[in-house]
């Protein structure tokens, strides 16, 4: 990995230079704290590293910087269903893809060889030369995973989770809404979407109904984790 670094920073140095880009010693000190956090920080991760190790630079130079070395091929972002933009350094002839945990926001990398080859077997299938690609798996962590329990409210379930009905356990009032919006235990169903505080979409066979938080907390359901859900949706992002 030193060596690794060192040739990037040479090249840093090259290329920078030729572009005659200003501040040089500050945008090299962002490179650096950019190869040496494990991860995929955003502007704000990468700025409070560099005030730590006593380097004050404003976060528009950071953000303008760390957007300059991607122009350059030194880095490459990412947003990760998230609001906020992700970087990471970009080593020439290295390539991974990620899997992002929806529950811990936690985004691991992994490399596969088949995935790759398929990739552009589908890609030629089509009549299309495939030049870049960009694969994300949204889904629950291994550790997520541990922690959860086999019964839980529905509220506390992720989008695109399958999981099974097992019990209603709110009063008389609850279980009538419930059954007139056709809920039964017993149902499979799959959450499409659930945002912190607010309503559940879920699909059930090919219906979809929404629940408010408070009736969603009353339903009891186990995860189906034989049967992985098919995405209901795409998020493409940049
Ligand atoms: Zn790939
Ligand atoms: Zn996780
Ligand atoms: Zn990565």
């Amino acid at each position: 990995m030193k060596t690794l670094h060192h040739k990037e920073k040479e090249q840093f140095k090259k290329l920078f230079g030729q572009e005659g880009i200003d501040r040089f010693e500050d945008r090299l000190r962002v490179l650096e704290v950019l190869l040496q956090i494990e991860g995929h920080p955003t502007v704000s991760e990468v700025h409070q590293r560099l005030a730590d190790e006593g380097a004050a630079l404003d976060a528009d130079f950071v953000r303008e910087t760390l957007k300059l070395m991607c122009q350059l091929g030194f880095a490459r972002r990412s947003r990760f269903g998230n609001a906020e933009v992700h970087y990471e350094p970009l080593h020439l002839g290295q390539h991974h893809d990620h899997m992002i945990c929806t529950k811990c926001r936690r985004i691991y990398e992994f490399q596969s060889d088949p995935l790759e080859t398929l990739q552009i077997k589908i890609a030629e299938a089509h009549g299309f030369h495939l030049l870049q690609h960009r694969v994300e798996f949204y889904g629950i962590c291994a550790e997520c995973l541990k922690e959860r329990i086999d019964r839980m409210p529905l509220d506390m379930a992720r989008p695109g989770e399958r999981l099974t009905i097992i019990n209603f356990t709110g009063g008389a009032g609850a279980r009538m809404r419930l059954m007139t919006m056709g809920l039964r235990v017993g149902d499979s169903v799959e959450v499409i979407t659930n945002i912190n505080e607010g309503q559940i979409a879920l699909a059930l066979e090919n219906r979809r109904l929404v629940i408010g938080r408070g009736l969603a907390q009353k339903i009891l359901v186990r995860p189906d984790r034989a049967k992985p859900g098919r995405p209901l949706s795409h998020n493409a992002e940049d």
